[in-house]
C-alpha cells in the first residue's frame, strides 16, 4: 500500500480566501484587525514563527506588530503590558509567545489575556468552550488536525483513534475536539511519556495523532495497516549519508533538515493517508491562526455593537 499525502498547504490556501473575505469585510465596516505578538527576552526559534506570521498576517491584510520586551520584566510588570494590549480597542488579537522566561508563571498570564483577543485559544474560558462544544475558535494546531481528518473524508465514528502526546495546545484539546460529537465521535486513548506500551497502543489505532517532538519515535511496524497517520512534530536532524556520517554544507557546517516523530518513508508503505514534515500539519496551523484572529475581531465587534 502506498499512503496519500495529507498537504496542509492546499487546505490552508482555502481557509485563507474565507479569511482574507472576511477581513475585507470587516474593513468596510471600519473594523481593521491588529495582531499584536508579545516576545518576552530573546529566542531565536520565535523569532522564526514570529517572521513567518508577520508575513501571513500582511498578506491577508492583517497588520502585525511585536512588542518586544526584556527577559528580566516582572510578573506584574507583564501583566499589566497584557492589561494594557487588551484595552487598546485598535489591538484585536494578541499572541503570547512562549516559552517565557522561568522566573514567570506563564499560566497566571495566560488568564490575564482577553478571551476576546485571545488568537490562540489558550484562556481557560476558551478552552472550556470546547468540552462543551461551543467554541468558534481553537488552538490552532489542535484544530489543524481536524481539518486535516475531515479532508480524508473518511467516517471517524467509533474509530480507534490513538493520539501520542498531552500536552494543552496539542494533544489534550485535540481529544477534546473529537469528542464533541455526540453519537459520531472516534473513540480516543491519549498516551504520553508515562504510557508504558506506546506499541500497544499504535499498533491497534485506526487513525494516529503523535505531538512529541522526538524523531523516529514511531516506526513503521508500530502501525496498523490502513491507518490515517497524522505527525505533528517538528524536530531539526542532521542530514546523514548513507554511512550515517553528517553532510556538510559548502562552508564546511553540519546540514540539517526537518521531520516528524514517525518514521515517513516506511509508514507510508502501510497506512492509507499520512501528512508529511514539513507541509503537513505546519501550513495549516498559520491558517487557523488567521481565522481565529478573524473570530475574535468578531467577538469584539458584537461585543460593541
Ligand atoms: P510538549 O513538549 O508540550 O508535549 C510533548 C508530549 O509528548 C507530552 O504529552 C509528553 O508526555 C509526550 N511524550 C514525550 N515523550 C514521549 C514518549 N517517549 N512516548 C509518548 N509520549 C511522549 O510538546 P508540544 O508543544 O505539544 O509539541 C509536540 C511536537 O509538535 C513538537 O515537535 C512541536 O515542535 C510540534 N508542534 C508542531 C506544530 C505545527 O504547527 N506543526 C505546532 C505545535 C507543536
Amino acid at each position: 500500500m502506498s499512503a496519500k499525502l495529507l498537504e496542509g498547504r492546499p487546505l490552508a490556501e482555502k481557509i485563507k480566501e474565507g479569511v482574507k473575505k472576511d477581513i475585507e469585510a470587516l474593513k468596510k465596516e471600519g473594523f481593521p484587525l491588529l495582531l499584536s505578538a508579545v516576545q518576552v527576552g530573546e529566542n531565536p526559534s520565535s523569532r522564526v514563527y514570529l517572521k513567518q506570521q508577520k508575513k501571513a498576517s500582511q498578506e491577508l491584510g492583517i497588520d502585525y506588530q511585536i512588542k518586544e520586551l526584556p527577559s528580566q520584566i516582572t510578573q506584574e510588570e507583564l501583566v499589566n503590558f497584557i492589561e494594557s494590549l487588551n484595552q487598546d480597542k485598535k489591538i484585536t488579537g494578541i499572541i503570547l509567545q512562549m516559552p517565557l522566561p522561568s522566573h514567570l508563571n506563564a499560566r497566571q498570564i495566560q488568564v490575564k489575556l482577553s478571551p476576546l483577543k485571545d488568537v490562540e485559544s489558550i484562556h481557560p474560558l476558551n478552552m472550556g468552550r470546547i468540552i462543551y462544544g461551543d467554541n468558534k475558535i481553537s488552538p490552532p494546531t489542535a484544530g489543524a488536525v481536524v481539518e486535516l481528518l475531515k479532508s480524508t473524508g473518511q467516517d471517524l465514528k467509533g474509530k480507534e483513534t490513538v493520539i501520542v502526546g498531552h500536552s494543552e495546545i496539542v494533544g489534550k484539546p485535540l481529544s477534546l475536539l473529537l469528542l464533541q460529537s455526540q453519537f459520531s465521535s472516534p473513540t480516543i486513548t491519549v498516551c504520553h511519556i508515562a504510557t508504558q506500551d506506546l506499541t500497544f497502543h499504535t499498533r491497534r489505532a485506526e487513525i494516529l495523532i503523535v505531538a512529541v517532538g522526538k524523531p523516529q519515535l514511531i516506526k513503521a511496524d508500530s502501525l496498523k495497516e490502513g491507518a490515517i497517520v497524522i505527525d505533528v512534530g517538528i524536530n531539526r536532524v542532521p542530514v546523514l549519508d548513507e554511512e550515517g556520517r553528517p553532510v556538510l554544507d559548502e562552508k564546511g557546517r553540519p546540514k540539517f533538515q526537518i521531520v516528524g516523530d514517525v518514521e515517513f518513508e516506511k509508514a507510508k508503505e502501510i497506512c492509507s493517508y499520512i501528512t508529511p514534515v514539513p507541509g503537513g500539519v505546519g501550513p495549516l496551523t498559520t491558517a487557523l491562526l488567521l481565522r481565529n484572529t478573524v473570530e475574535c475581531a468578531k467577538f469584539q465587534k458584537t461585543s460593541l455593537t
